[in-house]
């Protein structure tokens, strides 16, 4: 990666990935400036990076771009921003962090996208694939710990690291290679920042774009319009299918998991509940097994996993009742497989950011599965309605998530499942959804007088 050498990049936007692509790009030898609207001056990291020669701006105008030869856009800033349409008017390159991390990195690349299950997915394959070799590891890169490109950095050849990537991400790459790559299922979420469904459906298939036939693209059959876009890969196609729609890959038949002829485990020996988390254990699967991983070992891991953080993390039990945080739940497809997960009765604390969605979709899963919803957040009087309609017996109000613990505690009864799925973001009200989490967390905790396990 000599090209960087005393390339001139604009990092646009100081996240995490932005903090990373800086340090990585400074020991390419980049004369790296980063443009955010935040006063840095006081910024531990950005200090840091300042001693290192990065210079920051907070003009974020769109001549700020002018004199640079690179753009590397966080994720999250949308292609309508001013920088960038300059920045494209200039023809200037404009990468994402994982296309950088792409192109320092040498060893195997695996790469995991969708609109749900990303996080879990990339976590369980990691840990799939954790000590194969002698040499090399394989190591998580994406939201959450370190990113992408710093990882990178650290690695050699005989590695490989396993990137979840976001649509948005991928929106930004142009030469990233995947020899593995997985896509989960396509939602309609984030249709704000694509425009349209054509767009953000482009975005994820950018995954498998420069993979060739010694490459494998991982792709769930359960979804009809998946298995069409699938072809249009040059990629070796690798199905995986909870509903037994293909049976070349990892697959489900009679509550059993198989990949090809070979038994795995059941499904109800999963250490996650739910069908989403078998999904995302067909999807770890086929990657495990492409990796020639043993069955014995894929399965012990398989019914040992209790979660990520965040996503139908088991928190603790108490008196009978069982709490899980779903906060990373921040649609409704989300809350709508975390309730479908659960077998016993629930008591739901929802409510959140509100997008101008409706809760109708939800209703039936409301219907079925609930038996008290606790709301909080801009979204529960358009919440309250659906339920109402769905025939929850039970529906009140809660100024925040430590509000609604205690409440959510008095509607259960023993058997009842707790749980935070709240069908929107966070940002009323918190930071971010693991805030939301650790908040609900230590209610739990603070109520039963016991510790997250
Ligand atoms: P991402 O990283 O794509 O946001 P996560 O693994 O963090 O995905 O899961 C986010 C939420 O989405 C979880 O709380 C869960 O309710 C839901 N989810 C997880 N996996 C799937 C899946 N395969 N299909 C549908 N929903 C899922």
């Amino acid at each position: 990666v000599m090209k960087y050498q005393n390339k001139r990049v604009l990092i646009l936007g100081f996240a995490k990935s932005g903090a990373s692509a800086a340090k990585v790009l400074t020991e390419l030898g980049a004369i790296v400036t980063v443009s955010d609207t935040k006063d840095l001056t006081v910024d531990e990291t950005a200090l840091e990076l300042k001693a290192k020669g990065v210079s920051f701006t907070q003009n974020q105008a769109a001549d700020v771009v002018n004199g640079f030869d690179i753009l590397v856009k966080n994720p999250g800033i949308p292609y309508t921003n001013p920088v960038v349409v300059a920045a494209q008017a200039q023809d200037m390159p404009v990468i994402s962090e994982i296309e950088l991390a792409g192109q320092v990195f040498s060893g195997e690349l695996i790469a995991i996208t969708g609109s749900n299950g990303k996080t879990t997915t990339t976590t369980l394959v990691t840990k799939l694939l954790a000590n194969e070799r002698e040499a090399g590891v394989a190591l998580y890169a994406g939201n959450i710990g370190i990113p992408a490109s710093t990882r990178a950095m650290n690695l050699t050849e005989d590695d490989t690291l396993v990137i979840e990537s976001s649509s948005f991400q991928l929106m930004g790459t142009k030469e990233f290679h995947p020899h593995i790559a997985v896509l989960t299922n396509i939602f309609s979420s984030h249709l704000d920042y694509h425009g349209t469904r054509a767009n953000y459906v482009a975005a994820k298939m950018k995954i498998t774009e420069n993979q060739n036939a010694d490459d494998f693209f991982v792709v769930n059959y359960d979804y009809e319009e998946l298995a069409l876009l699938a072809q249009s890969s040059r990629a070796q196609i690798i199905p995986f299918s909870r509903l037994g729609k293909s049976k070349l890959g990892a697959y489900v038949e009679d509550g059993k998991m198989y990949w090809q002829d070979e038994y795995i485990m059941d499904t109800n020996e999963m250490g996650v509940p739910g069908d989403h988390n078998v999904e995302n254990a067909l999807a770890a699967i086929a990657v495990a097994k492409l990796h020639g991983r043993s069955t014995k070992m894929i399965a012990e891991i398989l019914k040992t996993f209790s979660g990520v953080r965040h996503r139908t993390q088991f928190v603790l039990e108490a008196d009978g009742r069982k709490f899980y945080n779903d906060s990373k739940a921040t649609d409704i497809e989300a809350t709508q497989m975390a309730l479908a997960g659960f077998e016993n009765p629930v008591v739901l604390l929802a409510g959140g950011l509100d997008r101008g969605d409706t809760y109708e979709r939800l209703e039936a899963d409301l219907g079925q599965h609930v038996r008290a919803v606790v709301l909080s957040g801009q979204t529960k009087e358009i919440f309250a309605k659906s339920a109402k309609a769905a025939g929850v017996e039970k529906i009140i109000f809660a100024d925040d998530i430590q509000a609604a613990v205690p409440m959510a505690w008095e509607l259960s009864q023993p058997g009842d499942i707790i749980l935070l799925s709240p069908a929107a973001a966070s940002w009323d009200q918190y930071p971010d959804f693991e805030t939301r989490g650790e908040l609900f967390i230590k209610a739990v905790e603070k109520l039963t007088n016991k510790e997250e396990i």
